[in-house]
């Protein structure tokens, strides 16, 4: 049996899909290259999968991973001018630039700004290991690694600061094009099929970004 895993991303569902997405809904429009290039991977390996039972295929839909190795030493270094939530609000928070904007305040959410997913890079590692385990019978299986629980960027920001002790400096600024309100997973699939569930919280994921950010606050050396 030749095994595969495929990271794949939320993106999939697309604009319309209601929340929490599930993994039987079909994949939707996709408004960017990343997600386009990721609902074209999904297909290719569908079509494999049909066309030859040695594959067994997982695709595994990641919602918004951050946070870092406990020991502090592996740990997220974008390259240039973060895109992402969590490594913006640490850059910050260690001096390497001085505000965050959060985009959009306008949002029918919360509190106005965007809610995503956001799980524990280590609990999507275990999430891996669990799904190779179990591929055993040709085909394809799709499970979401999410919480299952929406959390704001302005909660993002709160929740950093309550676990470092260190403000981020933040200011409103227009919306994203291309970003939805808010989205997160129905994670009921792969607790059940794979007993895989995140064991760390919002905490965990603040503690162990800021430990390697501030252990390494120019990120790796080149
Ligand atoms: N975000 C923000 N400021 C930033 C980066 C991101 O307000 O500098 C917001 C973004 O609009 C989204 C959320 O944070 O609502 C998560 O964005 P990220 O790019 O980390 O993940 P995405 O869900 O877009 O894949």
């Amino acid at each position: 049996m030749h095994r595969i895993i495929f990271s794949s991303s939320a993106t999939v569902y697309g604009s319309e899909a209601p929340v929490p997405y599930l993994e039987s809904m079909p994949r939707g429009t996709t408004s960017n290259p990343y997600g386009t290039s990721k609902a074209m991977v999904e297909k290719v390996l569908e079509d494999l999968a049909s066309a030859d039972e040695r594959w067994s295929v997982a695709l595994l839909r990641y919602f918004n991973p951050i946070g870092a190795h406990p020991s502090g030493l592996i740990g997220e270094d974008p390259q240039g001018i973060p895109n992402n939530l969590m490594p913006f609000i640490a850059q910050v928070a260690v001096g390497r630039r001085d505000e965050l904007t959060i985009f959009g305040n306008d949002y029918p959410t919360v509190d106005g700004t965007c809610e995503r997913d956001y799980l524990h890079v280590v609990d999507l590692a275990v999430g891996h290991l669990k799904a190779l385990k179990a591929l055993e019978a040709p085909g394809v299986s799709v499970y979401n690694l999410g919480t299952g629980q929406g959390v704001s960027v302005l909660e993002m920001v709160k929740s950093f600061t309550g676990v470092t002790g260190v403000e981020v400096p933040y200011r409103f600024g227009d919306r994203r094009p291309g970003d939805l309100p808010a989205f997160w997973a129905d994670a009921a699939k792969a607790e059940r099929e794979l007993g895989w569930a995140t064991d760390k919280n919002l905490d965990d994921m603040m503690a162990d970004t800021w430990r390697w950010q501030s252990a390494n606050p120019q990120g790796y050396a080149e």
